[in-house]
């Protein structure tokens, strides 16, 4: 029985392939081609949908890792290669990728196929980093892409082939700076405080309070104080700070006391620890084992978008016991990506494994579906062609390039037939 990250998907598949190098991966789709079998790739599994699944063949790259080159300004990849192993590899060379997502494991492939992102107004997915992929299409043909075709395979959804390398962009290496502190939802959003910092998260409240957490790249003395949520000025990373917003998060606690142990562990998620390279200070350390929907709203509409959804959630007892988590994302550029062609926040619900989540979800999507949110395809959402259809311009020409790689849709599977059309 294969399950997914979460354990919230399941499958048998008929048979698992888990090929070593690139000309395994040629001789496991033409295997499948020869015997008339679907073949689906699969990174690191930690998908909440269904994207990966497939009852036939499955195709597992955890096998395909490892530095294939370094330049000045790229880094090709291998596209099995976890980001718990590729960041801390780039950082002792000086380097990072602009885009680190709370969860590290995922592979490249994975991450780049479903659009993951990382948070700050100005910072794009690692989907936005990609530069030029080695990729085997239906037929087996190994192809270099790095021209038009690139906006389509930037969230391929794992639809048109499979990425065997993958060029990144870097950027130098920076060393951040991180606080956080509990605040008001509506002053946060008044302040502007997406746009002053270059790292930015908020986990909000059902009673209108936010942790709001930041981080930006140190440039002079990491001793001074520095910018403050609002412009005051806190010692940021400092013992006082931590502890006030855990202090805060305590007494939040009383007041809401189903939210506390979930409060306690956003308040102490630098456990003292604030300074350091991007890997090791944004990266989530303790991943909880939720399930999670989320949507890409446009970025002007974020604040109607949270009133709403406590307003509805409330109305109808289905407040979520896990703060809503709120992230910010540069508009894209790929076809499929949900932050296509807008300035986005990311808002995400999350329930705890084990709960009945379908009611909540179902009333999420409808609350930021009406905002014009976007499903974040690795997520828990119910969309099917018609609503991709109307929510990007650009499906006609995903389907073109995938009609052009994957002829006979060799790399189909139930869910991507919904979302994509046979
Ligand atoms: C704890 C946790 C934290 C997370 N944090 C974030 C976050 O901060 N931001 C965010 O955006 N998302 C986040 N996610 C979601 C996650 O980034 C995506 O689910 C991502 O797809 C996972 O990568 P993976 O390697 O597990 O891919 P999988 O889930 O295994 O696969 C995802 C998709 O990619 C395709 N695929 C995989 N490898 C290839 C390949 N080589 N070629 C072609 N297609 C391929 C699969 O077919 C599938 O369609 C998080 C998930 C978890 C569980």
């Amino acid at each position: 029985m294969w399950t997914n990250w979460s354990g919230g998907q399941q499958s048998r598949p008929r048979a698992t392939d888990r090929p070593l190098d690139e000309a395994g991966v040629v001789a496991a789709v033409l295997r499948a081609a020869n015997r008339g079998q679907r073949i689906r790739p699969v990174g690191a599994r930690w998908s909440w949908s269904p994207l990966a699944v497939t009852d036939e063949v499955q195709l597992d790259l955890s096998a395909l890792t490892g530095v294939v080159a370094f330049g000045r300004d790229r880094v090709r990849v291998r596209a099995g290669e976890r980001l718990q192993d590729l960041l801390p590899e780039l950082s002792r060379r000086g380097h990072a990728l602009a885009a680190v997502p709370r969860g590290d494991g995922v592979t490249v492939g994975g991450a780049v196929s479903s659009g993951t992102h990382g948070s700050g107004a100005s910072v794009g997915s690692l989907s936005s980093l990609v530069e030029g992929v080695r990729l085997v299409d239906g037929a087996g043909e190994l192809r270099r892409i790095d021209g038009p075709d690139l906006d389509a395979v930037r969230t391929g959804l794992g639809a048109l082939g499979v990425l065997t390398e993958v060029d990144l962009a870097i950027g130098p290496e920076r060393i951040m700076m991180a606080g956080e502190e509990l605040r008001a939802l509506d002053e946060l959003l008044d302040e502007g405080f997406f746009e002053t910092h270059v790292w930015t998260e908020l986990e909000v409240f059902p009673d209108g309070q936010a942790m709001a957490k930041w981080a930006n790249p140190v440039e002079d003395d990491p001793d001074e104080p520095e910018r403050g949520v609002a412009g005051r000025a806190v010692a940021v990373g400092s013992a006082a700070a931590v502890g006030a917003a855990v202090g805060s998060a305590h007494a939040l606690s009383r007041v809401v006391p189903r939210l506390a142990p979930a409060l306690r562990r956003s308040a102490s998620r630098w456990s003292g620890s604030t300074t350091g390279p991007a890997y090791r200070v944004l990266v989530a350390e303790r991943p909880v084992r939720a399930e999670v929907s989320e949507w890409a709203v446009p970025r002007e509409a974020l604040g109607h978008a949270l009133r709403e959804l406590a307003a509805a959630t409330a109305a109808r007892d289905l407040v979520p016991r896990m703060p809503v988590l709120v992230r910010v994302g540069a508009p894209e550029t790929g076809w499929l990506h949900p932050a296509y062609g807008r300035a986005t926040a990311w808002v995400a619900v999350r329930a705890r494994r084990g709960t009945a989540f379908e009611p909540l979800f179902g009333l999420v999507a409808s609350v930021l579906g009406d905002v014009d949110g976007r499903p974040h395809w690795a997520t828990r959402h119910d969309w099917t062609a018609p609503d991709v259809d109307a929510a990007y311009s650009r499906a006609p020409d995903f389907r073109r390039v995938r009609d052009r790689l994957d002829p006979d849709r060799r790399f189909a599977s139930p869910h991507l037939d919904a979302l994509l059309g046979p």
